[in-house]
């Protein structure tokens, strides 16, 4: 049986991060051993679908509705209408429909939940340093409102992700990232580097466009100080992810 997070963003809605399985069953030299439906970071075909049929079961969609990206980094939001788009380059999605699970694919990143359940829409977010520092908060955001939503309306989870303490960089970076983004620099002490709270960050960031903090739920799992989940910089870029997955539950 797979094991998951539950994310807690508001009613109507069905939204999660899956965790690898009982760790101490998992096959420890093995970096995709594991709950893993990411296709493009090396894992086998058989292992994918076999983990993909099972989420489409908890979820309670067609294996083909499970909408899961290639990601790239990008700030490329799509919304999914009656036409399911292309989803290569995309990390980023928003629906107000209800038979289709909206999945993205993290390992350290942030996942990032979104849900107006007055309007009926949801979103999902891939959001690391990149995602961030580019505006896929805010794609996700006004994609949303596209699809109607309002801002008053939409709650946010984020889901499990680099904490502070393990998300160590470069001083330029450090300083790069804080001029866009606020004040979310972890100052050295005494640290060798910097380290950067994506976590604090990405709620700043909300904050700025009007989603107060008391709409947002950050859970505290760190995926890199928790085996119980998927983490690059633990086990290496080649290795499973962490999905998170959302699906609205009935018509409005
Ligand atoms: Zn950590």
């Amino acid at each position: 049986m797979m094991e998951i997070l539950k994310l807690e963003v508001g009613d109507r809605i069905v939204a999660f991060s899956t965790m690898r399985g009982n760790v101490s069953q998992l096959d420890a030299p093995n970096p995709y051993s594991g709950f893993n439906v990411c296709h493009y970071t090396g894992d086998d075909a058989t292992h994918i679908s076999q983990c993909r049929s099972e989420l489409a079961k908890l979820t309670e969609v067609a294996v083909d509705r499970l909408l899961i990206p290639r990601q790239t980094h990008s700030v490329n939001v799509v919304i999914i209408g009656e036409e399911i788009p292309d989803l290569e380059e995309v990390d980023g999605m928003v629906t107000s429909r209800d038979d289709v699970a909206l999945v993205v694919n993290t390992a350290d990143c942030l996942p990032i939940v979104f849900n107006d359940s007055k309007h009926g829409i949801v979103g999902v977010a891939h959001g690391g340093w990149r995602g961030l520092y580019g505006g896929i908060i805010e794609s996700t955001v006004t994609a949303m409102t596209v699809l109607g939503a309002e801002l008053q309306e939409i709650r946010v989870a984020i889901g499990p992700c680099i904490c502070g303490d393990c998300y160590e960089v470069d001083e330029d970076f450090a300083r790069r990232f804080e001029e866009r983004m606020g004040d979310c620099v972890i100052e050295v002490g005494e640290r060798e580097k910097p380290h950067v709270d994506l976590r604090r960050a990405a709620v700043d960031c909300l904050g700025r466009i009007g989603i107060a903090k008391s709409k947002i739920n950050v859970v505290e799992e760190c995926s890199r100080c928790d085996e119980r989940f998927f983490s690059a910089r633990r086990m290496g870029v080649e290795s499973g992810r962490i999905a998170t997955v959302v699906k609205k539950v009935g018509k409005v």
